[in-house]
């Protein structure tokens, strides 16, 4: 589905991304791991246009090249924008628009879809995640994880190939993490294709076909979630795993 090589990245004289590359197929889930600042999120960030990479390339199926090296055009942004969707950290939810007002958005007003189809899908999408009862609420009287919920409805309603994940549970109170994982567990399960940035080391070990692990702006190691967890072949996967497992 999308193919990723030699993203490089530099803020000021921090080379943050030392060039990366990525594979992604339909239907998968791939996990990408680190300690906090090894890049993790400007890796995710590039691949839908939030970040530009000063080099690398990047290209969906049946989709153009984008070479980062020579900018991205408006029309490349948008190429590549719309064939994913982002669930960030913080749910980013509209504090002023209720829940479907929230869900609708991005179908209605940028895939100019007819909003009576986008209400009717969009609550068939919270019905799914347990939320139909909270249709008409606003963003401050639901939960944590209910708003967090409605952040990967959002991401759905739009369709995307791609599902990108940002520690959607790292903002979350302890208690509120499960019932966010449940609904990203279901989804891999129906098949979706989804890049998870997260800290959440047992679900990328029980969800994620592909785990990356990167340290310093490079990929240390990759594999099957399986080998990673199990038999880490580099010394620095194997110390970060034990830090924390
Ligand atoms: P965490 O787990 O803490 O979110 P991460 O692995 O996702 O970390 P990134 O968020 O990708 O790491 O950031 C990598 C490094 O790049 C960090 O040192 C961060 O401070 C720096 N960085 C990220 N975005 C910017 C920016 N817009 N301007 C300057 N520095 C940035």
């Amino acid at each position: 589905l999308l193919t990723a090589r030699g993203l490089r990245k530099r803020f000021g004289d921090h080379e943050v991304l030392k060039g990366i590359d990525l594979e992604v197929r339909r239907g998968e889930v791939v996990a990408v791991i680190g300690a906090s600042g090894s890049g993790k999120t400007t890796v995710l960030r590039s691949l839908n246009g939030l970040e530009t990479p000063d080099a690398g390339t990047l290209a969906f199926d049946g989709g153009p090249e984008v070479d980062f090296a020579r900018g991205l055009a408006k029309p490349e942004r948008f190429a590549i924008r719309d064939r994913s969707a982002m669930v960030f950290q913080h749910h980013n939810l509209f504090p002023h628009r209720t829940v479907i007002q929230n869900v609708i958005e991005g179908p209605v007003t940028v895939q100019r879809e007819p909003r009576a189809e986008a209400i009717a899908r969009a609550e068939e999408l919270l019905d799914r995640v347990g939320l139909a009862a909270k249709r008409d609420a606003y963003p401050h009287e639901l939960s944590g994880g209910q708003q967090q919920r409605v952040g990967i409805v959002r991401a759905l309603a739009l369709r995307p190939d791609l599902l990108l994940f940002d520690e959607p549970t790292s903002a979350l109170d302890p208690e509120l993490v499960g019932e966010v994982l449940v609904v990203m567990k279901e989804l891999a399960d129906e098949g979706w294709t989804m890049v998870v940035v997260t800290h959440e080391l047992q679900f990328a070990r029980e969800v994620a076909d592909e785990v990356l692990f990167l340290d310093g702006g490079v990929v240390a190691e990759r594999g099957p979630a399986e080998q990673i967890f199990r038999n880490p072949q580099n010394e620095r996967t194997r110390r970060f795993l034990d830090r924390i497992l």
